[in-house]
């Protein structure tokens, strides 16, 4: 197999654009003329401090970060978010709302029950978690610290395509699949987190955007690693941060900027998965599972009627080019990942394969 002939639909990690691997390839012996690679940097050089505040300041601008909030880099992936929320805004004897519309949500408002009390919001799981609750059946808490969901659940294929209005009460959010593919008010968050592995980087670094002020009244048994004060006031580098993971995210950010910013990666997000839910409805063998409202425009989840015939679309699909494109283990099926550095080719081939298949069979 070569590259330029996989298409990686992977869930996470997940395909980086050629540009920025060519790129670290080019830098990986000797970075800008320094006799290193960024691997080898002492995280507090001049050099590496360059790739780290640039990094972040492209980030803040990307997204338009305002100064009230902080932008970290951190480790243990987006789920060591789901003890570092609850430790640090709970508060003692505090409540918290949470919206749980997928596995990941459930596994942190199972985690934030270990430090306060938990107010499930709204729950999908009865109908499997094929859609995103409206507004009006949110059972929101008016005592509650904050109010967390997650954006895209990357696993049922189902995304959110409104802010929840929770009034005084700041919101939470995991865009670990959809971060950096529309413009965020942050102003409505407390915290906003994304693993960097599937839209805007390698495995290792986890972005969060903390609201500065909401910092420093964490539970007393919140470990030090564990705090955002500790790491606000550090710049991220209490301890060695994820060195080599920040500089790649640094590439792709360069990447999203240079490929026309947030707005374009909002267009072709939208035009990928709408020319693969096409292939799936016009399809008589295939089907999403997800209502079509909450459809997410990062993971396309479909299958068709029979394990067998989902195995053979998954083999045929590989021996064609289209890799990793079988659901997650919960629920099977098929899942297509169209997140940025997906390139709108990779996405009208699998269309087209999508509308082949179905005719063969
Ligand atoms: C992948 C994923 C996670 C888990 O991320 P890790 O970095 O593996 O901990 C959490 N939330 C969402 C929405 C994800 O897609």
């Amino acid at each position: 197999m070569d590259r330029e002939t996989t298409y990686n639909f992977a869930a996470g990690p997940s395909t980086l654009p050629t540009a920025v691997l060519k790129t670290a390839a080019a830098e990986m012996l000797n970075y800008n003329g320094s006799g290193m690679s960024v691997m080898e940097m002492s995280h507090r050089s001049k050099a590496y401090k360059a790739i780290f505040d640039e990094t972040k300041e492209r980030f803040k601008r990307l997204m338009n970060v305002p100064d009230t909030h902080e932008v970290l880099f951190l480790q243990g992936g987006g789920s060591t978010q789901f003890s570092m929320i609850p430790l640090n805004l709970m508060g003692e004897g505090g409540c918290a709302d949470y919206a749980v519309t997928g596995n990941f949500a459930k596994i942190a408002a199972n985690e934030a029950k270990k430090y306060g009390k938990v107010n499930i919001a709204a729950d999908t799981s009865d109908c499997s978690h094929t859609r995103i609750p409206a507004q009006s059946e949110l059972a929101l808490d008016s005592g509650a610290r904050y109010f967390y969901y997650c954006a895209n659940n990357t696993i049922y294929g189902t995304e959110w395509k409104y802010t929840p209005d929770t009034g005084s009460v700041p919101l939470c959010c995991d865009m670990s699949s959809d971060i950096c593919t529309r413009p965020v008010d942050f102003s409505k968050y407390a915290v906003v987190f994304a693993g960097a592995q599937k839209n805007i980087g390698p495995a290792g670094v986890t972005v969060a955007v903390v609201k500065k002020s909401l910092a420093g009244s964490e539970l007393p048994c919140t470990p030090l690693m564990l705090s955002y004060k500790t790491m606000i006031d550090k710049d991220s580098m209490y301890n060695t941060p994820p060195c080599y993971s920040i500089y790649i995210l640094g590439l792709v950010l360069k990447w999203i900027e240079q490929s026309g910013g947030i707005e374009a990666m909002e267009r072709a997000k939208e035009k990928k998965s709408s020319l693969l839910y096409e292939a799936i409805d016009s399809s008589k063998l295939f089907y999403c599972p997800a209502e079509r409202e909450s459809r997410s425009w990062m993971n396309v989840v479909f299958r068709t009627e029979s394990a067998e015939l989902d195995e053979e679309f998954h083999k045929a699909a590989a021996s064609s080019g289209f890799v990793n494109i079988k659901g997650h283990r919960l629920v099977g099926g098929m899942r297509a990942s169209c997140y940025n550095a997906m390139p709108l080719e990779g996405v009208e081939r699998l269309a087209d394969f999508i509308a082949k298949f179905d005719k063969e069979h």
